[in-house]
C-alpha cells in the first residue's frame, strides 16, 4: 500500500484502504471491527458483505496497516423467534409454540443441533475458515447470561426518562411516560418479546407479561426479578450501542436501511453518546448485494449460503468480488446466465496482472493486484499458477460427461487448452477443483443457453439443406487431411463457406444442430478439436 498518499490526492486503490485513513483519525489504542447477525433463518452471501467481509477487510487491512485490531462476529441468539421461514421441511405447528421466546430457547429444526439458533448459526460458523476469515464468535445470550450487558441495562433502567425522550425524539413516536424500554424473560412463559417492565427500585424490577405481538400473546403472569444474568435484555435500538460501549467497537456497517433517518444508526448514535457515555463506531453504510435483480432474504429459504458458494466457486471469488465494489454500490450478482463467468474472469486478469513482471501499472491494474491480495485464501504462490478458465471449465466436463476429473485434466492438457509442460500438485488440484465446481454449477445453477449434451448420433428429424450437407463433407475432408491448429482450422471454416457459397452463420448452426442438436454451442473449432476430430468425423459423415 502506497504511504505516501497525499490530501490532494484522495484517490484509494481500495475502498478499505479509504477506511483505515479514516480509523486512523480516531487514534484508538485498539481497533475492534463488528460484524453481527441475527440467527433466525438462512446466513446468506448477502448478508456476509456487510457483516462478515467487509468487517474481516477492514480487520486485515487495519493489521496490515500495523494497527492492533480485533475482529468479533456477533450471533444476536438471544433475539426473539418471531417468524418461521419457509423453504424448511418442519411442521410449523410444532414450532408455533416457542414464537416469542429467544432463538436460543427454540429447538433445532434439524436433527443434532442444540437450538435453533445453533443450527442456523453453524452455516456460517462451520464454514467461514474456508473462507479465511476467523472472527472472534460471540453468543450474545452467553453475553447476557454471563452479566456483561448487566451494567448498561441498569443504566437504561435508571436513565428511562431520558432515553424515552430521545427514542420518541429521533424515531417520531410517541412513547408515553414511564415507558421503560428493557425486556424481561418471563419466568413463567420463557417469552421475552410479550413482557412489559412496570417498575424499577434500583434492585428489582416489575414485570407483566401482558404485550399483544403479532405471533403471540403474553402469559398474564405478574413477576419481580433482578434485571441481570440473562433474565432481562434491551431492545435492538438500544442493544446495538450497548455492544458498541461494551466492547469499545470502532468500525461496523450495516445494511442500507438502517441508516435511514429515524432508523437505528440515528437512535444508535444518539444513546452511544448521551446514554452510555461512548463514541460511536464509524459506519459506512453497505448496499444490498441483488442475485437475479432480487434482494435475498434468510426467510425465504431461497437463498445463496456460504456453503452453497464453495460447490459452485473458489473462495477466493467471493472475496475477490467483495473486495472489488464499494460498500455503497449495489452488487448485482447473477448465478444463472453466463455473466457468473466475467466474475471468474476479472479474477484471472488479476492474477495475471499480479504475476506480470511490469515497473509501471496503470490505476486499475494497481487496483487489480490489491484486490487480488485480498481475495486470497492461501499464500500467493511463487510463480503464476496455471489457469483454467470458467467457462472451458463448464464446456470440458459436458463434452466428456462420464470422464473422472482426474482423466478430464489430461484432456485440457493433451488438447492445447493447457499449455505449460508440467503441472505443479497445486496446479492440479486448482484444475481439478474447477471442474469439479464447474460440474456443480452446471448441475444446479446454468442457464440452458450454456448446456449441452454431444450427439451418439446425427438428431433425428434434423433436415440440412444440401449446401450445409456439402459444407459439413468439407469439413470431414479437411480434418482427415492433417492435423489442425485452432487458428486455421478456423480460418478453413470460412474458406469451405466461401467455396459451397453458404453463409457462415448457416454453416455454424448445421454443424451444431449436428453434434449438439442446438442452434448454437462453444467455438467451434476448439470445440472440435477438444472432443477430437474422430467423432466429429464419425457425425459428420452420416449427414
Ligand atoms: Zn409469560
Amino acid at each position: 500500500m502506497d504511504k505516501n498518499k497525499n490530501e490532494s490526492e484522495l484517490e484509494y486503490y481500495l475502498w478499505v484502504d479509504k477506511v483505515i485513513d479514516q480509523l486512523k483519525g480516531r487514534k484508538a489504542k485498539k481497533h475492534v471491527v463488528h460484524g453481527m447477525w441475527t440467527p433466525s433463518g438462512f446466513f446468506h452471501i448477502g448478508n456476509s458483505r456487510a457483516e462478515l467481509l467487509i468487517p474481516a477487510f477492514v480487520h486485515q487491512n487495519l493489521k496490515i496497516n500495523g494497527l492492533k485490531s480485533e475482529h468479533n462476529f456477533i450471533v444476536d441468539d438471544f433475539d426473539d423467534f418471531d417468524k418461521i421461514p419457509q423453504g424448511l421441511e418442519i411442521k410449523k405447528e410444532d414450532f408455533e409454540p416457542y414464537l416469542g421466546k429467544p432463538l436460543v430457547e427454540v429447538p433445532s429444526p434439524v436433527d443434532d443441533f442444540k437450538s435453533w439458533a445453533d443450527y442456523f448459526a453453524d452455516g456460517v460458523v462451520s464454514v467461514i475458515e474456508d473462507f479465511v476469515i476467523k472472527p472472534n464468535i460471540l453468543s450474545s445470550y452467553d453475553s447476557y447470561k454471563k452479566g456483561l450487558y448487566d451494567k448498561t441495562i441498569k443504566t437504561v433502567l435508571n436513565k428511562s426518562e431520558e432515553v424515552r425522550k430521545i427514542w420518541n425524539d429521533i424515531t417520531k413516536s410517541s412513547k408515553p411516560k414511564g415507558w421503560i424500554p428493557v425486556m424481561i424473560v418471563c419466568e413463567n412463559c420463557g417469552r421475552s418479546a410479550t413482557t412489559k417492565v412496570v417498575s424499577w427500585d434500583g434492585k428489582e424490577v416489575e414485570y407483566i407479561c401482558n404485550q399483544h405481538r403479532d405471533y403471540v400473546d403474553g402469559c398474564k403472569h405478574k413477576g419481580k426479578v433482578k434485571p441481570e444474568k440473562g433474565h432481562a435484555k434491551l431492545p435492538w435500538r438500544l442493544h446495538w450501542p450497548a455492544t458498541w460501549h461494551i466492547y469499545g467497537t470502532t468500525f461496523e456497517t450495516a445494511g442500507k436501511d438502517h441508516f435511514a433517518a429515524g432508523s437505528s444508526v440515528e437512535t444508535g448514535h444518539a444513546f452511544c453518546r448521551q446514554i452510555f457515555k461512548s463514541q460511536e463506531p464509524f459506519q459506512t453504510p453497505t448496499e444490498f448485494l441483488m442475485v437475479d435483480d432480487t434482494k435475498l432474504s434468510g426467510s425465504s429459504g431461497n437463498v445463496i449460503s456460504l456453503k452453497d458458494w464453495l460447490e459452485f466457486a473458489e473462495p477466493e471469488l467471493l472475496r475477490f468480488m467483495m473486495a472489488s465494489y464499494k460498500p455503497k454500490t449495489v452488487i448485482n450478482f447473477d448465478l444463472h446466465s453466463n455473466k457468473f463467468f466475467l466474475l471468474a474472469d476479472r479474477y484471472e486478469e488479476a492474477e495475471r496482472i499480479f504475476f506480470e513482471k511490469k515497473d509501471k501499472k496503470e490505476k486499475r491494474e494497481k487496483q487489480l493486484v490489491e484486490i487480488y491480495k485480498f481475495s486470497q485464501v492461501n499464500n500467493i504462490a511463487d510463480k503464476m499458477p496455471v489457469q483454467l478458465n470458467y467457462s472451458i471449465a463448464a464446456i470440458i466436463v459436458q463434452t466428456f460427461p462420464d470422464k473422472s476429473l482426474k482423466e478430464l485434466s489430461g484432456i485440457l492438457h493433451t488438447r492445447g487448452w493447457i499449455h505449460r509442460k508440467t503441472l505443479s500438485s497445486f496446479d492440479k488440484e486448482r484444475i481439478e477443483k474447477r471442474l469439479e465446481l464447474a460440474k456443480n454449477w452446471l448441475d444446479k445453477y446454468a442457464p440452458e443457453d450454456v448446456k449441452f449434451t454431444v450427439q451418439e448420433e446425427v438428431p433425428k428429424g434434423l433436415k440440412l439443406g444440401n449446401k450445409e450437407k456439402e459444407a459439413l463433407q468439407l469439413v470431414v475432408k479437411a480434418l482427415k487431411e492433417k492435423e489442425w491448429k485452432q487458428k486455421q482450422l478456423f480460418e478453413e471454416f470460412y474458406n469451405i463457406c466461401q467455396k459451397v457459397e453458404i453463409k457462415n452463420t448457416d454453416f455454424f448452426r448445421a454443424a451444431y444442430n449436428v453434434l449438439l442438436n442446438k442452434d448454437r454451442g462453444p467455438k467451434l473449432a476448439p470445440f472440435i478439436l477438444t472432443l477430437g476430430k474422430e467423432r466429429v468425423i464419425e457425425l459428420f459423415e452420416k449427414v
